[in-house]
Protein backbone atom coordinates (compact mmCIF):
# COMPACT_ATOMS: atom_id res chain seq x y z
CA UNK A 1 0.00 0.00 0.00
CA UNK A 2 1.05 3.77 -0.90
CA UNK A 3 -0.63 6.81 0.02
CA UNK A 4 -2.06 9.21 -2.69
CA UNK A 5 0.68 11.91 -2.90
CA UNK A 6 -1.46 15.00 -3.86
CA UNK A 7 -3.90 14.17 -1.13
CA UNK A 8 -2.51 11.13 1.63
CA UNK A 9 -5.45 8.64 0.53
CA UNK A 10 -4.62 5.01 0.84
CA UNK A 11 -3.84 3.60 -2.46
CA UNK A 12 -3.03 0.52 -3.35
CA UNK A 13 -0.52 -0.28 -5.56
CA UNK A 14 -1.57 -3.47 -6.87
CA UNK A 15 -4.26 -2.15 -8.54
CA UNK A 16 -3.17 2.12 -8.60
CA UNK A 17 -4.25 3.07 -12.04
CA UNK A 18 -3.12 6.25 -11.41
CA UNK A 19 0.29 6.71 -10.94
CA UNK A 20 3.79 9.14 -11.84
CA UNK A 21 7.27 8.88 -11.92
CA UNK A 22 9.04 11.99 -10.79
CA UNK A 23 13.10 12.17 -10.55
CA UNK A 24 13.23 9.02 -10.35
CA UNK A 25 10.15 8.26 -8.27
CA UNK A 26 7.08 6.40 -8.37
CA UNK A 27 4.07 8.29 -7.09
CA UNK A 28 1.09 7.07 -6.36
CA UNK A 29 -2.45 8.53 -6.75
CA UNK A 30 -6.02 7.83 -5.82
CA UNK A 31 -7.23 9.32 -8.71
CA UNK A 32 -6.96 11.66 -12.11
CA UNK A 33 -7.70 14.62 -10.32
CA UNK A 34 -5.12 13.94 -8.25
CA UNK A 35 -2.63 12.87 -10.83
CA UNK A 36 -3.39 15.63 -12.79
CA UNK A 37 -2.85 18.21 -9.28
CA UNK A 38 0.50 16.62 -8.73
CA UNK A 39 1.65 16.74 -12.64
CA UNK A 40 0.62 20.72 -12.73
CA UNK A 41 2.80 21.28 -9.66
CA UNK A 42 5.30 18.42 -8.71
CA UNK A 43 7.29 20.66 -6.82
CA UNK A 44 4.65 21.48 -4.16
CA UNK A 45 4.07 17.67 -3.35
CA UNK A 46 7.97 17.03 -3.69
CA UNK A 47 9.29 19.14 -0.96
CA UNK A 48 12.34 17.38 1.08
CA UNK A 49 13.19 18.18 4.89
ZN1 LIG B 1 -5.57 11.77 -3.81
ZN1 LIG C 1 -8.17 11.93 -5.55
Amino acid sequence: MATCATCDETVDTATAAHKVEYQGTVYYFCCGHCQAAFEQEPARYTTEG
